[in-house]
């Protein structure tokens, strides 16, 4: 079958590799990959909302939007099952299948229409089906959900978030699979999660953060090298992408100016929150909020149709929505963010495809981060599961 490697860097904007080479480095790997592959036109891929870190790893892995594949933000409520959180312990929870199948065994008033089916679950699926003589496995290294069984099917190889791995070690292994000689896989993910680290602490135009974009560049040189070692370069279909990108924070909307705390609960972290008020108190929270500057309030039957965000019921009564480049947080070390308004640029990511399915030297026109799911199937020449693709 034909092989796959999807790369994420984690907040990796669309336009940081002509920053960077603004800033004077250079970045000849992502460079050469770009004049031999596919990429996207200037504003980068349209991500989903919320652009926020697992729900659009899972959009790109599934190609549904976070609020029909149900991982609606980093951290939510599901009110039958309890929160999930996931930013600082995947441990616990990568390999949880209630919490990537979009809350299936629902007794809430939002009954999914369909079960997300993972790129790595579709690839080892189709398999089954066709009964061919050759294995389609996949591989997963630190992709969020990776872990977790669906369709009855578990990737074959996987491996949890671990930032105490070095970058190249995650790729060492993951070239591994490649070449296992009883069983090899044919798709391999692998999650890295800079230039997001820095990006929030640095801020977007940090010249120091295109330093860390030219060495993010010399680590793809690193992998191009493994491949050229391990005789995969050649048929080997490379993508790398990310999930979101990056803003600087500008202002502040303070909470407590406002509202009294004890009046709901709030999950999910600015610019989007999740607000589940108390009995009594969404017409008082909501009524005060519309009033506020510099930020949106919706009902869940109002939340903009673009943003796919409303028949789920791990979303809230009421959602706060801070404008471009304003924050929630009052007091925070940090100069980015993201999360915002999936068609705000500054939220979109980098995407570059490299290898014999795509085109040499071509720019295709903006597309959903959610069509990246059947593009993937094509190319692994396999059928896909639901998607809004
Ligand atoms: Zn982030």
């Amino acid at each position: 079958p034909s092989k796959l490697i999807l790369i994420s860097f984690d907040g990796f904007r669309w336009d940081y590799l002509d920053m960077a080479h603004k800033y004077g480095f250079e970045t000849p790997n992502f460079d050469a990959l770009l004049a031999n592959g596919s990429t996207v036109a200037p504003g980068g891929v349209m991500n989903s909302f919320p652009t926020k870190t697992l729900p659009n790893h899972y959009t790109i892995a599934t190609g549904m939007y976070p609020g029909n594949h149900g991982v609606v933000h980093n951290q939510y409520l599901d009110p039958d099952d309890g929160v999930f959180f996931l930013e600082d312990d995947n441990q616990t929870l990568a390999n949880v299948s209630f919490w990537w199948n979009n809350g299936t065994f629902d007794k809430g008033p939002y009954l999914p229409e369909f079960v997300p089916m993972p790129i790595w679950i579709a690839n080892q699926l189709n398999q089954k089906n066709q009964e061919s003589r050759n294995a389609r496995r996949s591989g997963v290294m630190m992709w969020p959900g990776g872990g977790a069984p669906l369709y009855g099917e578990v990737s074959h190889v996987w491996r949890y978030f671990n930032n105490s791995v070095r970058n190249e070690s995650r790729f060492d292994e993951l070239v591994a699979w490649f070449v296992d000689e009883a069983a090899p896989i044919n798709l391999g993910l692998l999650y890295i999660n800079e230039p997001d680290l820095h990006g929030h602490k640095w801020g977007p135009t940090s010249p120091k953060l295109m330093k860390l974009v030219s060495e993010l560049d010399a680590l793809v040189g690193y992998l191009l090298r493994l491949l050229i070692k391990n005789n995969l370069y050649d048929d080997m279909n490379l993508i790398i992408t990310s999930d979101h990108g990056m803003a600087n924070i500008t202002s502040r909307v303070i909470l407590e100016e406002h509202l009294d705390l004890s009046t709901y609960e709030s999950y999910g972290s600015s610019p989007v929150l999740l607000i589940w008020p108390h009995e009594g108190f969404e017409d008082a929270i909501y009524t005060k909020m519309s009033k506020v500057p510099n930020m949106s309030v919706y009902r869940k039957a109002d939340i903009p149709a673009e943003y796919h965000y409303t028949f789920n019921r791990r979303i809230s009564p009421l959602l706060f929505v801070a404008d471009p480049g304003v924050s929630f947080c009052r007091t925070q070390a940090n100069l980015g963010n993201h999360g915002y308004n999936n068609s705000w640029n500054d939220m979109h990511p980098f995407f570059v495809a490299h290898g014999p399915a795509f085109r040499r030297n071509h720019v295709s026109p903006q597309f959903n981060n959610v069509d990246i799911y059947p593009m993937m199937c094509k190319v692994l020449g396999i059928e896909p599961g639901p998607n809004d693709g």
